[in-house]
């Protein structure tokens, strides 16, 4: 990616043929760099249709991030938050994680078009391409403990499977701890850092990775079944799409700041796709165990029935996988 990246896709956008001397006298560069950063762009796995004579499309709409459109569709919530659109960054959890102590009020938004090095649980590569996913991360501030905040991951999970299906979703649903599902296939993530600012209150940066669209290049990199909101023929467009989860999101986190998981639980498991199946678990230590799910804790442990006990298990290090019967 070079600084031509983002101003040359923009110029695309509009779905015309042009060659790369028309771009580079509209752009102010020579037609050799356009030429490379096409090139570059194809590698990444963008739709672009190269002629001959050297004219150009792209082949994928994009519909970028717009701040004015985002606070549209925010309405009388947009106050609540404080929205940065960027082009791209490594990780918009790292960029809040770093901000976090300096800027203290709920509600930083950050999102962008691409992250570059987006991170999972355990720092796991989260993927996703220019345009075909929401990548955003929330900074909300907790009074009290960060124990408290355990079921927080499965409480934001639950914000947004509700969103999703008030707009016509159906077959969303939850996979412990920390994972959205389309048709049991994985849609979004949900990553929760937390640091403590002072002995009374603790600052969280939620972070959020949701497929709108999977481009072949990036589905390939993922190493399990993947699902887009595109396919699943949600048409609503990126930037409404990111002012309702908001609002929800918000919604959710007041709830649970004066009820705590306890609120969520219920609904959590109605949402869970393993609930009372049977699993198998990946332990820290690499050993794996295999039980049914009788539901989550108050406080969002998973609570498996292995033979004729059930046992607790904490987020941490597990990774929970169905048993196909
Ligand atoms: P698991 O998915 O195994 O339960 P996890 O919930 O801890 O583990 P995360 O660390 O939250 O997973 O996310 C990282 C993992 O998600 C990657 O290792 C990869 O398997 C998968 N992944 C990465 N990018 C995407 C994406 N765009 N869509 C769906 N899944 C992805």
């Amino acid at each position: 990616m070079n600084t031509l990246t983002f101003p040359l896709l923009r110029f695309l956008s509009d779905g015309c043929d042009h060659t790369c001397s028309d771009i580079g006298d509209s752009l102010g560069v020579p037609a050799t760099r356009v030429s490379e950063t096409l090139d570059e762009l194809v590698s990444m796995g963008m739709k672009i249709d190269r002629e001959t004579d050297d004219s150009c499309r792209l082949q994928t709409d994009i519909q970028w991030l717009d701040a004015d459109e985002i606070a549209h569709h925010l309405g009388n919530k947009a106050s609540a938050f404080q929205v940065e659109v960027v082009d791209h960054t490594a990780s918009t959890n790292s960029d809040l994680m770093a901000r976090a102590g300096q800027q203290g009020a709920s509600g930083l938004v950050r999102v962008a078009e691409l992250q570059t090095a987006g991170r999972g649980r355990r720092q796991r590569t989260w993927y996703s391409g220019i345009g075909d996913a929401l990548t955003l991360s929330l900074l909300w501030v907790f009074g009290g403990d960060v124990a408290a905040l355990s079921g927080l991951p499965l409480a934001v999970g639950v914000s947004l499977v509700r969103s999703l299906r008030a707009l016509g979703v159906a077959e969303v649903s939850l996979k412990w701890p920390n994972d959205i599902l389309l048709q049991q296939r994985k849609l979004g993530g949900v990553l929760i850092e937390t640091t403590s600012r002072n002995a009374e209150s603790v600052q969280v940066v939620i972070g959020i990775g949701l497929n709108l669209r999977l481009s072949r290049s990036v589905a390939q990199r993922i190493d399990q079944e993947a699902a887009d909101l595109d396919t699943a023929g949600m048409r609503i467009g990126r930037n409404e799409l990111f002012a309702r989860l908001l609002v929800d999101l918000r919604a959710a986190l007041e709830d649970y700041a004066r009820e705590g998981f306890a609120s969520f639980k219920d609904e959590w498991e109605r949402m869970h796709a393993y609930q009372d199946k049977m699993v198998r678990l990946a332990l820290a230590d690499g050993t794996q165990t295999e039980g049914r799910v009788t539901g989550v804790d108050n406080d969002g442990a998973l609570l498996l029935c292995v033979g004729a006990r059930t046992h607790r298990f904490n987020s941490g290090e597990l990774s929970l996988r169905p048993i196909q019967m």
